[in-house]
């Protein structure tokens, strides 16, 4: 399952640099996870990086997205794919079919 912000965010920023999906940026009050990009790190690290650098442990995983670690790792391969397509100069918009 995708992870999740809480309100006990303090803005500290050390997260955002951390997420290998470039799923964490700021919102309106606190940092936020977009569950479209965030796949716990699978495919990246074996623990989500976010979490180990947090001073406060806000980020929870949230139990309204739950995922398989084969949906996880379906994810980010896609994630993967969008970013090679980007490499390659491809300027098209990746397009959610959820
Ligand atoms: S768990 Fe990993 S992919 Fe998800 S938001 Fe945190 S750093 Fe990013
Ligand atoms: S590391 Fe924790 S406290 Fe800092 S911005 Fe991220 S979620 Fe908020």
């Amino acid at each position: 399952m995708a992870l999740i912000i809480t309100d006990e965010c303090i803005n500290c920023d050390l997260c955002e640099a951390e997420c290998p999906n470039d799923a964490i940026s700021m919102g309106e009050e606190i940092y936020e996870i977009d569950p479209q990009r965030c796949t716990e790190c699978v495919g990246h690290f074996d623990e989500p990086q976010c979490r180990r650098v947090c001073p406060v442990d806000c980020i929870p995983r949230d139990p309204s997205r739950v995922e398989t670690p084969q949906q996880l790792m379906d994810k980010y391969r896609r994630l993967q794919g969008e970013a090679l397509a980007q490499a390659r100069g491809g300027s098209e918009r990746s397009r959610s079919c959820e």
